[in-house]
């Protein structure tokens, strides 16, 4: 049992969320607390409580109304919201995080109720040490920033952009364990270009064009700076920023901060691992593979590097690797020649000919296609079906989201593709139904991945998150999949898992950064992690 605080007794303590259980506060617990009276006379379990939730959130009409439930939940009684996201991932995921979050982000001034999370504004210059110390939590160890300039393919939400961390968190908190108050989301808002937001009366963010260059640069250094002295055992996170500043924040700070930027490094290891699994369905080796992206953002681009680093360990040098990496953005094949590239895409621009998207497969006849574009039905049926044409089982994920931009649909994959696709999306897509099959489409979630790292970066005190840490959260992913997962169609295993999936990765993590920092591996780490995570049971 929680043990709750002395000082906090009747209404106080039904109205603190950390420690409220309302309904199943026992006899026992009603006398000792001072609770008679408050509440109605029927002892509920965690159990009972949990199927009146669920009656409350299916009877609503639309995904923001039960997004805005669980946050009220959330505010209210911690431990159910954990229990409830535990026990019903596969239902509850998709409110919480994406796609619904999308959605949450882009009306968040108008479904704010309470306040949530830290704001680190522009205005604070100088003084961000200082207001930390607002914050009530003194051991803090994971935070989740974004400045809201790419929320998911939504674009620049300002402040607007909070319900990135918060979500994250929760997820961190449910399958990673690591105790709600433990965990900070932060918006630094630093204005938005969004002219739509600054002229809604309801924006709660800064009303200003977005703060960029050596002042922005000075702020986020202030802020990693404070948080390092506040908080020294902390994680930063860094999620959603355009990619420009994505890839500038990352190789900033990567060798000398515990951080590392999810768009880029977990959603690599994300992809790797699908890949992974998907190539013993394919029965190809890895290091033969050829992949193409649409989209050479952070997110393909990270991918690109991850799988790069990955190809090397297998052997090939990086020339090599690199060869077997191509990219199409939105003005066609990345090539040398291209005059119009930014400092991460020169790597993978080949000396080739210009091509579109459909040449590029034609030529390269790729065994991978994945998109991270942000341009939905970009996957058309000449694409699918050239993919089809080239390989027997063509691998294509469409990871775009939220599922409004995914590149094409499941079933257009399974359709255009006689049923041969092994495909993955970024957002949930239903199992599809073809010809008396039922295919089962994995999600290519970054949430199989960051909070495994994160539980593994923390319990090993990690001082820095290396490439190695990503490569070897990916394998630990690809091994959760079973065989008869993969002949199902899925590359990823079942939402259902994360926790346990979560807890793998984390020791294969805990274990690397030990052997990184050539330390001995505690016989007892599985025990060790497994003891240390939060348990929202009453
Ligand atoms: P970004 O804006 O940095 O990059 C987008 C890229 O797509 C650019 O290179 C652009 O040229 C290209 N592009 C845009 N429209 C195109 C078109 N019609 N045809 C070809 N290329 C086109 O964005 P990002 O950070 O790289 O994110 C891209 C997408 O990836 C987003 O939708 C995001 O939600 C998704 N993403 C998914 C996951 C995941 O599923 N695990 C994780 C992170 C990001």
């Amino acid at each position: 049992m929680t043990q709750v605080p002395e000082s906090l007794t009747g209404i106080a303590l039904l109205h603190n969320p950390r420690y409220n259980k309302s309904t199943a506060f026992t006899e026992e617990e009603r006398d000792c607390y001072h609770l008679h009276g408050l509440l109605p006379a029927s002892i509920s379990t965690q159990g009972r409580q949990i199927e009146r939730i669920l009656e409350n959130i299916r009877r609503k009409a639309y995904d923001i109304e039960r997004y805005v439930f669980l946050s009220a939940l959330q505010s209210r009684n911690e431990r159910l919201f954990y229990r409830l996201l535990i026990d019903h991932v596969e239902e509850m995921l998709p409110l919480v995080y994406t796609p619904t979050v999308g959605q949450a982000c882009q009306e968040f001034a108008h479904i704010f109720r309470e306040t949530r999370g830290f704001y680190v504004t522009l205005q604070d210059k100088g003084r961000i040490y200082d207001i930390l110390g607002n914050w009530p939590e003194a051991d803090v160890r994971l935070i989740v920033i974004t400045d809201g300039e790419r929320i998911l393919g939504l674009g620049d939400l300002g402040a607007n952009g909070m319900g990135i961390p918060i979500g994250k968190l929760s997820l961190y908190s449910a399958f990673a364990g690591i105790p709600p108050e433990q965990c900070l989301p932060v918006m630094l808002d630093v204005g938005t270009n969004n002219e739509t937001l600054r002229n809604d009366p309801l924006y709660l963010g800064l009303r200003r064009p977005r703060l960029g260059g050596a002042d922005y640069l000075a702020l986020v250094d202030e802020f990693v700076d404070a948080v390092q002295r506040r908080y020294p055992k902390a994680l930063i996170q860094f999620e959603d920023f355009l990619t420009p500043n994505a890839y500038g924040l990352l190789n900033r700070y990567r060798k000398r901060v515990r951080c590392f930027n999810d768009d880029i490094q977990g959603t690599a290891a994300v992809a790797l691992a699908g890949i992974l699994a998907a190539c013993r369905r394919v029965e190809k080796n890895f290091q033969d593979l050829t992949v193409l992206f649409l989209g050479a953002g952070s997110a393909a681009t990270g991918m690109a590097d991850l799988l790069q680093v990955a190809f090397m360990r297998c052997g090939l040098s990086e020339q090599a690797a690199r060869q077997r990496l191509w990219f199409v953005d939105i003005d066609g094949l990345l090539v040398a020649s291209r005059t119009d590239l930014a400092p991460h895409n020169r790597p993978f621009a080949h000396d080739a000919e210009p091509a579109s998207f459909l040449e590029a497969i034609n030529r390269l006849r790729p065994d991978v296609l994945i998109g991270a574009s942000g341009a939905p039905n970009t996957f058309t049926e000449p694409v699918i079906r050239a993919m089809a044409a080239h390989q027997d089982l063509p691998i294509i994920f469409a990871l775009s989201n939220p599922t409004s931009r995914a590149e094409c649909t499941a079933e257009s994959a399974y359709q255009w593709s006689d049923g041969r696709a092994l495909f993955a999306s970024g957002s949930p897509f239903a199992p599809v139904s073809m010809d008396g099959q039922t295919f089962y489409p994995g999600q290519g979630n970054n949430a199989y991945i960051f909070p495994g790292i994160g539980l593994g970066a923390l319990v090993a005190a990690a001082e820095t998150l290396s490439d190695d840490l990503f490569l070897t959260a990916a394998q630990a992913l690809a091994d959760s999949v079973s065989d008869q997962q993969l002949a199902r169609g899925s590359v990823y295993p079942p939402l259902a898992e994360l926790r346990e999936v979560s807890v793998r990765i984390a020791i294969r993590v805990a274990e690397r950064v030990y052997r990184e920092r050539q330390l001995p591996i505690p016989d007892t780490l599985p025990e060790v992690i497994r003891e240390a995570m939060f348990d929202p049971s009453y």
